[in-house]
């Protein structure tokens, strides 16, 4: 790395810190063994962590780092907007191949620390190592993100809640990221608008707006493609569930609708996927992105399979899981 491990934690520690100690929940951020956090008073803490790794979830080639940032700390704050709360501070490990040029990590950073003002997440913590270059394989950058959120006490909206009869709503569309990756697979041209589709807006004002009226029984992020996603709410609510294909709001790439396939497996959409009771009033637009019906629950059938009912027929909706960026390396 062009700059030393200590320049580097100093220059994150200039870009990060100059808010974070402004926030209630820091105490101390970064300089000390640890951050020290304080919960907002009848709050409960929300913590999750994701991985983005070169090769597996993002590509230099095709992710500008800003974009990687970006994605690194959007997938974190995704799933604090599924539980319904509000994300308050973000805790990175980096690992760096020696190789990278410094403007690489200085992009990966404008992108992150961008969408953490946005959200007004903190970054009071991390930790920085060299990724290993073995043999003919250069090194890969490895990013772990921690999120930290906060819910009312009793009240984060969980997997679990769906039962029969519950309506079943996804917010914006699906399909585009993935119909973007699936492009850059088979070696065409992407625009840079439509490299932008890779560029996910976390639904966090969706969810606690959901959340404060009690509207979401069970809520998930589909970051796995909606069959993978939704059976994972059938699983924790033991119910399965049924899906029009004609409701689903397909995203558009290259100026057409993406596939049914597209929009049914592909994955990256970090979309909110949450179930309501049938009488419950839920707005077609909710902090200015589109809420669409698009199914519902029903009782468990045997395996818990889901359904797709297409041009008037139904039939098994298959879980197939998103592959990431590993097809074909
Ligand atoms: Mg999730």
């Amino acid at each position: 790395l062009p700059l030393s491990e200590r320049k580097l934690i100093e220059r994150i520690t200039r870009l990060a810190s100059a808010r974070s100690a402004k926030l209630p929940l820091i105490r101390t951020g970064i300089g000390d063994d640890c951050a020290v956090l304080r919960p907002p008073p009848g709050q409960e803490l929300l913590l999750t962590t994701d991985f983005s790794l070169e090769g597996i979830h993002f590509r230099r080639e095709w992710h500008p780092p800003n974009l990687v940032g970006h994605r690194c700390l959007a997938r974190g704050l995704s799933d604090i907007a599924a539980m319904g709360g509000k994300p308050l501070a973000a805790f990175l490990s980096l690992g760096l191949p020696t190789d990278l040029p410094q403007s690489w990590v200085d992009g990966f950073f404008t992108g992150m620390l961008a969408l953490a003002r946005q959200f007004g997440v903190a970054l009071p913590g991390g930790d920085l190592a060299q990724s290993p270059v073995q043999g003919k394989y250069p090194g890969r950058v490895l990013a772990d993100i921690m999120v930290v959120g906060a819910v009312p006490v009793g009240k984060a909206v969980l997997r679990s809640g769906a039962r029969p009869g519950d309506r079943i709503y996804l917010t914006g569309s699906l399909g585009a990221p993935a119909a973007v990756v699936s492009a850059l697979y088979a070696g065409g041209k992407v625009s840079g608008k439509d490299r932008r589709l890779m560029q996910p807006s976390p639904r966090v004002a969706v969810g606690i707006f959901l959340r404060q009226r009690g509207l979401a029984q069970a809520m998930i992020d589909v970051s796995d493609g909606l069959s993978t996603d939704l059976s994972h709410i059938c699983e924790s609510s033991r119910v399965s569930a049924e899906i029009v294909s004609e409701s689903l709001p397909r995203g558009t790439f290259g100026g057409q609708p993406v596939s049914l396939e597209m929009a049914l497996h592909g994955g990256e959409d970090y979309q909110l996927l949450f179930t309501a009771r049938p009488h419950a009033r839920i707005p077609r637009s909710i902090a200015g992105v589109p809420v669409t019906e698009i199914g519902r629950i029903i009782r468990a059938t045997t395996k818990r399979r889901m359904f797709l009912i297409h041009n008037g027929r139904r039939q098994v909706l298959p879980v197939r899981g998103w592959e990431h960026f590993t097809r074909g390396t």
